[in-house]
């Protein structure tokens, strides 16, 4: 797969090591109310990476190529109204076991989705139920070898690890991103109340 977790036993994703699109920068600089543009990073003073953004009222699409494979896949969008008046404008993580709203979504090893879902040194004030499942879930990832968050695919099994272990850790990962995932769920059903 290469990329970001090659090798790299224990790595912490960091926000700034990743590239990030921020909805209400869209919102304020007006890039939402035209039908296409598109979105340029600037890497190190001279590499250049551009993604193609189609709008329309409730989603956008994202368009771009990466490691050589083509990307184009939509983004709901949703808004909460603000104290002031107004409306404030949110992506939905379009990761499929994820769906929080969130302001900023960053490009992992194929796909833009929240910070939660790339466990982007992520610091919670309330530590419940469902953030220790995460947090356990990311210590078996990260035993595999693999990445923390619940976006990263699944780490394969490690060459020297048996399968039963390695089963049976797939397994209580699943039973923790499960108990993690239901509170998400929980979470979206009162924001549409
Ligand atoms: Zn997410």
């Amino acid at each position: 797969m290469g990329g970001y977790s090659s090798g790299r036993v224990g790595w912490r994703a960091k926000c700034e090591n990743l590239l990030s699109i921020d909805v209400r920068r869209w919102a304020r600089g007006g890039n939402l109310s035209r039908r296409y543009f598109g979105w340029q990073w600037t890497i190190n003073g001279d590499r250049t990476c551009t993604i193609g953004v189609y709008t329309s009222d409730n989603h956008i699409e994202l368009a771009y190529t990466k490691d050589g494979e083509q990307y184009r896949y939509p983004v709901r969008l949703t808004y909460t109204p603000c104290y002031l008046g107004g409306a404030r404008r949110w992506f939905v993580c379009p990761s499929v076991r994820c769906q929080r709203r969130a302001a900023k979504l960053y490009l992992g090893s194929r796909y833009f989705a929240c910070r939660r879902c790339y466990n982007l040194a992520y610091q919670s004030q309330c530590y419940s139920h469902h953030d220790r499942a995460l947090t356990q879930a990311g210590k078996i990832r990260l035993k595999l070898d693999g990445e923390e968050g619940i976006a990263w695919p699944f780490p394969d099994k490690p060459k020297r690890m048996r399968w039963r272990t390695y089963e049976r850790l797939r397994k209580r990962c699943e039973q923790h991103e499960g108990i993690a995932n239901e509170r998400l769920l929980n979470l979206a059903a009162r924001w549409l109340e």
